[in-house]
C-alpha cells in the first residue's frame, strides 16, 4: 500500500479556457483528445492548456490527471477535476506538427471535421441576451467534412 497523495487545497483544479493561439489554432477539443491518448491512461483529462514559447517554435502543454465523472447533478457525465487522482497527474507537451498529424489522422478515420465534429457549426460565444451562439465552422466552412 503506497501513501495516497494528499491533495493540495490551494491548487486550482478548475479547467481553464484555452487562450493559446498564434494562427487561429489549436482547437481545444482536439487537444483534449490528443493529450488523453498520449497519457495512455483511461479516464485521463486535461484541465489546463498553455502555449509555451521556445526558440524552436511554440508548443502546447497540457496538465491533467485521471478524474472521475460526476454521476448526478447538472455536471453529470463531466469530469470532476476536484476529485482527480493526483498520482496520475501528467504534463504533456505536443508540438503543432504532432497535433496536425493527430487531427489529420482522426479526420481520415472519422470522415468528419474535428473542430465541429461534423455539425458544420462552432461555438461563437454566449451572452445574456442571445444565450449560446454558433457560427459556421471556420475549418470546414460549414460542410462538416475534413478540412
Ligand atoms: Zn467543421
Amino acid at each position: 500500500m503506497g501513501d495516497r497523495i494528499t491533495k493540495q487545497s490551494n491548487q486550482s483544479n478548475q479547467p481553464k479556457e484555452t487562450t493559446m493561439t498564434t494562427d487561429g489554432k489549436p482547437r481545444t477539443g482536439s487537444l483534449e483528445l490528443h493529450s488523453a491518448k498520449l497519457s495512455g491512461l483511461k479516464g485521463w483529462v486535461a484541465w489546463s492548456f498553455w502555449v509555451k514559447e521556445s526558440p524552436y517554435g511554440n508548443y502546447y502543454q497540457m496538465v491533467g490527471a485521471v478524474c472521475p465523472l460526476y454521476v448526478r447533478g447538472e455536471n453529470k457525465g463531466k469530469p470532476n477535476y476536484r476529485a482527480a487522482d493526483l498520482s496520475t497527474r501528467k504534463t504533456i507537451d505536443i508540438t503543432p506538427q504532432q497535433h496536425q498529424e493527430f487531427i489529420d489522422d482522426w479526420e481520415l478515420k472519422n470522415n468528419q471535421c474535428m473542430n465541429c465534429l461534423g455539425t458544420g457549426q462552432e461555438w461563437a460565444g454566449s451572452s445574456v441576451e442571445h444565450g449560446r451562439t454558433y457560427r459556421e465552422c471556420r475549418y470546414c466552412k460549414g460542410t462538416g467534412k475534413p478540412s
